[in-house]
């Protein structure tokens, strides 16, 4: 008789890097396939394959940021696997090999993944959504109480992007590229310093960052319910922390700009 073995299935690895970096590996035990989100450097990447006695079929580029693209040249020469990024991005993505674009699908084993493009805090980003799996790997477009900064993208293009994410179902698990949920906590709790739920939510992040545990996943209902870039267009929000509402772009304008002088 069929087993569903969900675990077993698609098993997510969180390898903290660098200084503040997440890359992850997903395995696909039945089809023996593994890929790595963001290898931001080879050594850590190269000694967790090791550890866990996983080769290395596909890396996954959310951007073309070294911290997020350091390990794969290393890591495709000493396991010959394949580059997947951005079609648009595929002249800054190095090694890339597979190309797609907004909406394309790819298959790593038996996990399927719908690409989103989400262009703000670079104009090249994406990220991989396994909408079977309820799992969405975002790079730096959002973090867990925050989001990347504009670096190349628009403020317009950055809310489209928020929108896309937003849109996911609540129960999606948010893997972003980084740990800074204890001081994006410290802006959201400036802004709002009278939520309930966000104090209890930043008792539990304190706890878990006392113990260097990540603070990651979150999921998407979470941040729409305490990410303060999820608000742009909540006007009760808008009201309570001083912002004139004005429209979506001119609203997340000021409240990037607040927290970037934070
Ligand atoms: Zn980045
Ligand atoms: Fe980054």
């Amino acid at each position: 008789m069929y087993q569903k073995k969900e675990n077993k299935l698609f098993k997510i690895i969180q390898i903290p890097i660098l200084t503040d970096n997440y890359s992850y590996l997903i395995s696909d035990e039945n089809s023996a396939i593994t890929a790595c989100i963001d290898p931001g450097n080879f050594d850590e990447i190269d000694k967790c394959l090791k550890e866990n006695d996983l080769k290395l079929d596909y890396i996954l580029s959310t951007h073309h940021h070294i911290d997020h693209v350091g390990g794969n040249l290393l890591l495709k020469k000493k396991y010959e696997c394949k580059i997947v990024g951005n079609y648009h991005d595929r002249d800054r993505i190095p090694g890339i090999d597979i190309e797609l674009k907004d909406s394309e699908t790819f298959s790593v084993g038996n996990n399927d993944l719908i690409v989103i493009e989400t262009p703000g805090h670079t104009v090249g980003h994406i990220c991989y959504h396994f909408e079977d799996n309820s799992t969405l790997f975002s790079g730096d477009t959002l973090f867990s109480l925050g989001c990347g900064r504009l670096f190349e993208g628009s403020c317009e293009q950055m809310v489209e992007s928020i929108l896309k994410l937003r849109s996911l179902p609540g129960n999606t698990k948010l893997y972003c590229g980084h740990e800074y949920t204890e001081s994006n906590a410290k802006f959201a709790f400036h802004l709002n310093s009278t939520d309930e739920k966000l104090k209890k939510k930043i008792q539990q992040i304190q706890k878990k960052r006392e113990k260097s545990e990540p603070t990651i996943p979150s999921t998407i209902s979470e941040e729409i319910e305490l990410n303060p870039f999820m608000k742009f267009d909540d006007k009760k929000f808008l009201d309570l922390i001083g912002i004139k509402n004005i429209s979506d772009e001119e609203n997340f304008k000021k409240l990037r700009k607040m927290k970037d002088e934070f």
